[in-house]
């Protein structure tokens, strides 16, 4: 709250607008690491609710946890979770294709190059053997087995309970100081120099606050109704603008990965709690009507309701400044990509932690917001060319959607990964980005992308490549062998005597 010539205001007070996944994992990540050196508001409506989806995500999670002290049991077992290796695609290369994006590395590295270097080369040499057979995360989910497990270990992520999660993180917050304000935000009071002041409740009640972190969802209302930061979209890379969502109940045990199916016109998921399914159809309006969206997730996905289906608008993109004025927006403020590899909720993590290491304790800093804004958006750009690659490689032509799909342009970043992918089967990890090496190879494989060429040094020696990779495959066959059944594990994890599975 200062005008251009002042030293900037210290932060002390800070307001958190919206309770839903990315208001309380910030307030719990800003409560635990910055406690005594700032005071936490946030302010939610129970009558807005929040968006009830987003329960799929990826391992990063796991360590965000640790590094709040969460207790894994616990958690799993008030959010009603399951443990996730990777997630299972079908339909999406050719009608009746289907393929696994596993959580951890294929094979053992080399320094010169990755291990599908040789596996094509042992292919090449007659061996059948399909890739996910030298990987643990893909043998254990081919065979819904899962245990935590040291040397080797398991990777892994978490399906869990959206309002379960918020309610978990509501308690250990407000143990550590958070104040929690129960409303509606009538309106945002403006600084005359352009900053974020006060939020003004519907009870009248003033909440002042020197930084203020805008949570409130696809509306906005801080960083785009108030500031009118402005928002890329993407939807000419990402045409899924639609989503309708339903629960049902369990009827087999669940397995340790989330499925999605492409149908005529987008795809449907699949996510299983301890507790119930969460089952979704993401779909591009000009090719599916609503009626037809809805339809077709009841259908397809079977099973009893147990709550009924609801619909959603989506808007792939990224808001222009993450961070603007005083106003930093979290979650789908900030920006969406819908949810086929499960990234909004590790985009929330990681733009908490990113905020706790810039944290604006002496005041706003021009350079500094503009570094996070940066940051933030390669990496949303990143996880925009990861999934819109699913969509571009399909080779189906069954439909108009998929047609428009296979021919529409693509970002110069992802054109590049695929062209040396498919000349000399090269991929790469730049700093900061997510989707390691294996992540890219499992999806550009499984979606029909076949090599022209692979580094050389793959064929330094035949008999001993051979030899070495069957070694390798009976390793993690043993490993696996000896795993419980995921849902058996989840079971005796949580100390349940039953669960909705048996
Ligand atoms: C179809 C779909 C499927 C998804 N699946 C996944 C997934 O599997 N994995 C994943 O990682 N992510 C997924 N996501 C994204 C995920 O749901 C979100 O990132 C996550 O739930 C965070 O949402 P949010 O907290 O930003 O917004 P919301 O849940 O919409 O919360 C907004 C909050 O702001 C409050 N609010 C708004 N206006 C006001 C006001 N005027 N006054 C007071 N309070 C207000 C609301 O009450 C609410 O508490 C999915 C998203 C969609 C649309």
């Amino acid at each position: 709250m200062n005008s251009q010539n002042e030293a900037p205001t210290a932060v002390r007070k800070v307001v958190i607008a919206g309770g839903g996944t990315a208001g309380w994992m910030t307030a719990v990540a800003l409560s635990t690491h910055l406690r005594g050196l700032i005071d936490i508001t946030l302010v939610e409506s129970e009558q807005i609710g929040t968006i009830g989806v987003g329960e799929s995500t990826i391992p990063p999670l796991v360590t965000f946890h640790k590094l709040l002290g969460i207790d894994e049991r616990q958690f799993m077992t008030e959010c009603a979770a399951t443990f996730k290796v990777g997630i299972w695609f079908e339909d999406w290369a050719n009608l009746g294709d289907r393929y696994l994006h596993p959580f951890g590395a294929y094979g053992q590295q080399t320094l010169l190059c990755e291990f599908h270097n040789f596996w094509l080369r042992s292919r090449e040499l007659g061996d059948a053997t399909p890739l996910g057979a030298y990987n643990h995360e893909w043998m254990a989910g081919a065979q819904h087995k899962f245990a935590l497990r040291e040397n080797p270990r398991i990777n892994y992520a978490y399906h869990f309970d959206a309002a379960l999660y918020a309610r978990f993180l509501r308690r250990r917050c407000e143990q550590r100081g958070v104040k929690r304000v129960e409303g509606k935000i009538k309106q945002v009071r403006v600084q005359p120099n352009g900053d974020i002041g006060a939020l003004e409740m519907l009870d009248g009640q003033v909440i002042e606050g020197d930084l203020f972190i805008d949570c409130t969802g696809f509306r906005g209302l801080l960083i785009e109704q108030t500031l009118s930061t402005g928002y890329e979209d993407w939807g000419h890379w990402l045409p899924c603008d639609s989503a309708v969502a339903f629960q049902t109940r369990v009827d087999t045990p669940a397995p340790p990965y989330t499925a999605c199916y492409a149908h005529t016109a987008g795809w449907r998921w699949n996510i299983p709690v301890q507790h119930r399914v969460g089952n979704g159809v993401v779909y591009c309006s000009r090719y599916l009507s609503d009626d037809e969206a809805r339809h077709k997730l009841v259908t397809d996905s079977g099973g009893t309701a147990v709550k009924d289906p609801w619909h959603i608008r989506i808007r792939a993109g990224r808001r222009l400044k993450a961070w603007n004025r005083n106003v930093v927006a979290v979650g789908l403020a900030g920006g969406f990509i819908e949810p086929l590899e499960s990234t909004s909720i590790h985009m929330i993590m990681s733009s908490v932690v990113r905020l706790l290491r810039f944290f604006p304790f002496a005041g706003m800093n021009p350079a500094q917001t503009a570094q996070y804004n940066d940051q933030t958006r390669a990496e949303i750009e990143h996880i925009r060319d990861f999934v819109c690659m699913h969509y571009y490689l399909t080779k189906r032509d069954d439909t108009p959607f998929w047609r428009h799909c296979s021919r529409m342009e693509i970002p110069e970043t992802l054109q590049r990964r695929i062209e040396l992918f498919r000349e000399n089967a090269y991929v790469w990890q730049g700093s900061g980005e997510v989707f390691a090496i294996d992540s890219w190879v499992a999806v550009m494989m499984g979606q029909g992308i076949e090599p022209r060429n692979y580094h050389h040094y793959a064929r330094a020696g035949d008999a001993e490549l051979m030899n070495h990779m069957a070694q390798y495959r009976a390793r993690v066959s043993g490993v696996i062998d000896q795993l419980p059944a995921h849902h058996d594990f989840v079971r005796q994890y949580c100390g349940a005597e039953e669960t909705a599975w048996g």
